[in-house]
């Protein structure tokens, strides 16, 4: 068993690569900046895809489904779109043995492809809205892979939705920016800051781009997941338009919004330590481990394994079938077997041994804290997750806490400089300079503006230009 994990003060790159492999949650794939998501890493995502799911359904929205070959003319159709794509994007020239006669783009997104679906779907005021999602896998060429957090091809949902006028297609875009935050703190226990992106990081065609920002163990940003208002740029591209209650034709409004397998990047890089994998328990797929443990075969085969049993099937009618397992690797040491647990992320490991049958009672071992408590056997329905519960809210109160001791306000760029060096993490500062002033920045400190924070009335004094009137922003060194 692999226990040699780089530790995350050693080297941060390295570690997180260890967690992977020792949770094996993933591998490289013969192309380069592809991935295997094995079956730990594809149950954690079965994990997000059922929970986001379930609140996209809540809200209104149905999935379908559309094509992965998009022909290269529709993404030429909106100008900012093909220009930010293009160099990202895949095209198949041949096929059947011959010559296409149009190149077809493997999707980057999907915007363009229906759009041009939605041209035909869209006539009257009562075809709106149109709310669907598609769950899919898409292809950007990226240069410099990681697993999970930056792939070629990588698994996510679009959403893509159509309105009748701009203030619902406003209002659906903060929605589901509010859904996906919801959905990060309750359920990935990550804590995120939502705002609005500058123009130079917006979505290539969208009018504005929401995010959800988070902050990694080595206090570099990630974004997590984003909300596009569209405004009437791919209505006007691919002739969206409907008949309103006048009569009159107009264009529709339209929004998208994406989270992708980069959010198992996220719950690594958040919560995992230097034994392996942490997950909180609302996505892990396995809530707790059930570990018969002696060397006395007898005892095992007679008091110890019934009574596990018994406790299992207690158990996954409080947790769900799937949620609790039985460890019955009893061809490995015990010290193996916990490791295995330990690195696999396992909120909670439930042992059995001789001490505990004598006293009725399991010894119960929390992966976030290490902590031990002793659960009484007839205690388990209320204990069990009552303790789980307490896993998931220390694990979020933990990475807040961690955001908020490596946050920063600066006034000025000599501050910004020095927070920057030798501190690190998420700079607040009023910001009220140009596109190229951003650049600027970006260029001499390797910091972006992660977002201008929503529901941040203020203004100040712009720390890099002087200029009255700076919005609140949030700058970091981010994936
Ligand atoms: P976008 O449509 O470009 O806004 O992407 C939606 C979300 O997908 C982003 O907010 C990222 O969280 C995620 N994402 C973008 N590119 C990648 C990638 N190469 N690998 C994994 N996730 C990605």
């Amino acid at each position: 068993m692999a226990r040699n994990i780089t530790p995350r003060e050693k080297d941060y790159s390295q570690w997180y690569l260890d967690v992977i492999k020792a949770a094996e949650m993933a591998d490289y794939a013969p192309v380069r900046g592809c991935m295997v998501i094995r079956p730990t890493g594809y149950a954690i995502w079965e994990s997000i895809q059922s929970q986001l799911d379930e609140r996209f359904k809540e809200t209104g929205h149905v999935n379908a489904y559309f094509p992965l070959l998009i022909p290269s003319s529709f993404l030429e159709k909106e100008a900012k779109h093909v220009e930010g794509f293009s160099p990202e994007c895949a095209v198949v020239t041949y096929a059947g043995g011959e010559e296409l006669e149009e190149p077809l783009v493997i999707r980057p997104t999907s915007e363009t492809v229906i759009g041009h679906m939605y041209s035909k779907w869209i006539q009257s005021w009562r075809d709106l809205p149109i709310l669907i999602n598609q769950w899919c896998n898409v292809l950007r060429w990226e240069k410099r892979p990681r697993l999970f957090l930056r792939t070629s091809e990588f698994l996510w949902q679009e959403g893509h939705t159509a309105h009748a006028t701009r203030e619902e297609a406003l209002e659906e875009t903060l929605r589901m920016l509010e859904v996906y935050r919801s959905f990060m703190e309750e359920v990935l226990a990550l804590p995120v800051l939502t705002g609005e992106k500058s123009e130079g990081e917006r979505f290539p065609g969208a009018e504005n781009t929401y995010t959800c920002e988070a902050m990694m163990t080595d206090k570099r940003a990630l974004q997590a997941g984003t909300s596009h208002f569209l405004g009437q740029n791919f209505a006007k591209a691919f002739d969206i338009r409907f008949q309103n209650k006048d009569g009159e034709l107009e264009y529709a409004w339209t929004t998208s919004w994406g989270v992708s397998t980069r959010l198992i990047g996220a719950i690594i890089m958040t919560h995992a330590d230097n034994d392996g994998l942490v997950l909180p328990p609302n996505v892990a797929p396995v809530k707790t481990v059930i570990l018969p443990i002696t060397p006395d075969q007898n005892l095992l085969q007679e008091k110890i394994l019934p009574e596990a049993e018994k406790i299992l099937e207690r158990l996954k009618k409080i947790l769900g079938a799937n949620r609790v397992v039985l460890d019955t690797q009893f061809h490995m040491r015990p010290g193996d077997r916990f490791f295995y647990h330990l690195q696999k992320g396992v909120p909670l490991r439930l042992e059995l041994g001789e001490a505990e049958m004598k006293s009725s009672h399991l010894r119960a071992v929390r992966r976030d804290t290490g902590e031990v408590v002793n659960i009484s056997f007839d205690a388990v329905e209320r204990e069990v997750p009552r303790l789980l519960e307490n896993i998931q809210n220390t694990l979020y109160r933990r990475a807040r806490s961690f955001r908020e001791e490596n946050t920063y306000h600066v006034t000025s760029f000599e501050e910004f400089n020095e927070v920057l060096n030798k501190k690190g993490g998420f700079i607040k500062a009023y910001f009220a300079g140009s596109p190229e002033d951003e650049k600027a920045i970006k260029e001499a400190t390797t910091a972006t503006i992660r977002c201008f924070l929503l529901n941040e009335p203020t203004e100040g004094t712009c720390f890099y230009t002087k200029k009255k009137g700076g919005k609140l922003a949030v700058f970091a060194k981010a994936y």
